[in-house]
Order: C-alpha cells, then structure tokens, then sequence
C-alpha cells in the first residue's frame, strides 16, 4: 500500500512529469470536477508543472453549471407562494436581479435542507404548502434524487414537485471535445466516475482520440493522472485508464445507475456558459412526471441578464481563469459573489479566491 501524502514519492512524481514533457510539444489537460481544482490550488500543482502542461478547470461544479434562467425559475416559484427547498450553495447564487437567500429575507419561504428527504419530510407535515426541491448535481446527486421520487411514486403526496437541473458529465466532455475550446486530453472525474464506471469515457476517447484518465483527490492522485496522460502522448496512445481504482470500479455502482433509469432519461438541456448540451441533462420520465414543477406550474418564459464583466461561461468552457476576470477579489468575493463560481466551495473562482489570492 502507498502512503498518498509520502513527499519522496510526490516529488519522484514531479520530476517523471517533467521528464515526460521534455518529449512533448504542448499540452492542455481539462478537468471536470471542483474538487480537482481544489486540490491542484491548495497543493499548488500547477505551479510544479513545466510550461508546456496545462491543466484547466472545466463545467466541473453543480452550483455553476446551473444556469441562471433555473435559478431565476426558483425565484419566481419562491415569489409565487411555493416554499423553496435548497442545498445551502444554491440559496447564494445570484439570480437575475436577487437570490433565494435575498429572497427570503424579503419574507419569501426559502428552506436550507441537507438532503431531499428533509423537503419531503417537510412537505409530508405541511400538507397545506406546495413544495419545491430545487435539485441539482451530476450522476453522483441524481441517484438520491431518484430513490426518493421511487419512495413517493406511490404514495398520496400532492404537494412536492422538484425543480429539475441534474446534469450528466460525459455529453458535455464531449461537447468540449466537439466544438469546445482546443484541448487534448481529460482527467476524468473522480466522484462522478464512482457511479458511472469507465464504459461512458471508451466510446468519447475512441472518436475523440483524447486520453481519459479517471484520478482521486490527493496530489499524488492529480499528479499519477497527469502522468498516465503524459506516458499515453509519448506513447502515441488515447486510451481510458483508472487511477483511481480504490474508489471507481470498472461497472461502477450498478445500484445507482439502476435507480437512474428508472426515473429519467437523457434530454438535451443548456448548461450555464454553454447551449444546449445533446444528453446533457436528466429528464424525469413518464411515471415520475408528477413531480417535475413544469407539469404542474405554468411557468412564464424567463429572460436571463448574465451580470456585466462576470466570464463565468469562459471559465466553464476552460478559455479563462479567474484571475482573467476584471471583478474577480474586488467586486466579485465569496461574501458578495456576483456569478455563479464564487459561491459553491466547487466553483473555480471560489477556488482561485481562497488559495490563490494568500
Ligand atoms: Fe464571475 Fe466573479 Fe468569477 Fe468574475 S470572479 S467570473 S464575476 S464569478
């Protein structure tokens, strides 16, 4: 067993990278996933890479990803007597004009629950309120989300709708790959890739001739990634490769996916600083249609206004880095986020502000 913190082994780490790059022109690696971002900030690691290796943060955090038109449906359905339920990042993303949180302060019921069976539990006690869970998140959140819909199919409860916004990972890997900005290689999400398995990363990484490596959390996990997609240039190679095999399995979790397919089926949505993404969302299927607040609310059409100077679209699709940003650490902090990726602990410019700027 490896001790993943042993300095020798990171430092042996570093110097293959940069023995690997020698033999390389230029290469930029994206990521999909915040906690990626996280851990290459907080240790650092894109300052011990050499010149010619990128790596870039992409559409990797929930709360980010969700756009604004969904957040400002939220808001709507909050002004129009529904009470809101929401995971506590989602109450600070700025809407078009307000967020949930400045929401509820005017009077609106906005609830922070941990967990969607809170919501439920909640709508199940106050059967005279409509309630709205606001759900979000890739295929790590859509199985609880899924569980908990399959609990109420049967059951006499008219009052819980939720506000759809789960996304899938790979549809938009692959419109990165497709008509996204120039980018080599990916390193696959960790957590995602728990649920999904490998099998969604083969079919992308043989039309797209990108390698694919599936990396944990800790540096040595980043840096083994960074490596196994460095061998796969030299070598000529584009090839899908775990490195992350004492969490992700080759299947996955066939439970999760079980309960996935059961509830939705894949849809075309937009996700924020992209257009619509073919596959890129969870819709609810028939069955569990009852639920979805667009069946059952007549929800005007909403214009979205993008907040002046914020490049959060640039920085989803991996053009820019926060510090790009003119608003970023002045008028855009944690405290008073002006889009989306400064709210979430996920989010890049969130990131970018806690690590970067000390
Ligand atoms: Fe948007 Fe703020 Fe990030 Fe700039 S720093 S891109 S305004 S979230």
């Amino acid at each position: 067993m490896i001790d993943i913190n042993d300095r020798a082994l990171i430092k042996k780490a570093i110097d293959k990278i940069n023995k690997l790059a020698e033999k390389i022109d230029k290469l930029k690696i994206m990521h999909v996933c915040g906690s990626h971002e996280h851990t290459i900030c907080k240790y650092g690691i894109r300052d011990v890479l050499p010149e010619n290796i990128t790596v870039v943060p992409g559409p990797g955090c929930p709360v980010c990803v969700t756009t604004q038109k969904e957040i400002d449906t939220a808001i709507y359905l909050a002004d129009n007597g529904y009470v809101i339920t929401t995971l506590g990042d989602m109450y600070r993303v700025p809407g078009s004009e307000k967020s949930l949180m400045e929401k509820q302060s005017e009077g609106c019921d906005v609830r922070i629950v941990y967990s969607i069976s809170e919501a439920v539990k909640m709508a199940k006690k106050e059967r005279d309120k409509k309630f709205v869970f606001v759900a979000i998140g890739f295929e790590t959140t859509a199985p609880t989300t899924g569980a908990e819909l399959i609990g109420l199919k049967d059951k006499d409860v008219d009052n819980f709708f939720i506000l759809n916004c789960h996304r899938q990972t790979p549809p938009v890997m692959e419109f990165l790959l497709n008509e996204g900005v120039y980018l080599d290689a990916f390193i696959c999400p960790g957590h995602v890739s728990t649920i999904t398995g490998l099998k969604p990363y083969y079919s992308l990484c043989e039309k797209y001739k990108a390698p694919m490596v599936v990396a944990g959390f800790e540096p040595i996990d980043v840096l083994m990634a960074i490596i196994m997609i460095l061998r796969q240039v030299v070598n000529g190679e584009a090839k899908v490769e775990n490195e992350y095999i004492r969490a992700v399995k080759p299947e996955g979790n066939v439970l999760a996916q079980k309960i996935i397919n059961e509830v939705f089926e894949s849809i075309d949505v937009p996700w924020r600083g992209f257009p619509v993404v073919k596959n890129g969302g969870f819709g609810l299927r028939e069955e569990y249609k009852r639920f979805d607040i667009y069946e059952h609310e007549d929800i005007p059409e909403i214009k979205e206004k993008i907040p002046k100077g914020c490049i959060c679209d640039k920085i989803l699709r991996g053009e820019k880095l926060p510090t790009d940003c003119p608003l970023f650490g002045k008028v855009c902090t944690p405290l008073n986020p002006v889009g989306s990726c400064m709210v979430s602990d996920e989010g890049t410019c969130r990131i970018f502000y806690k690590y970067r700027r000390i």
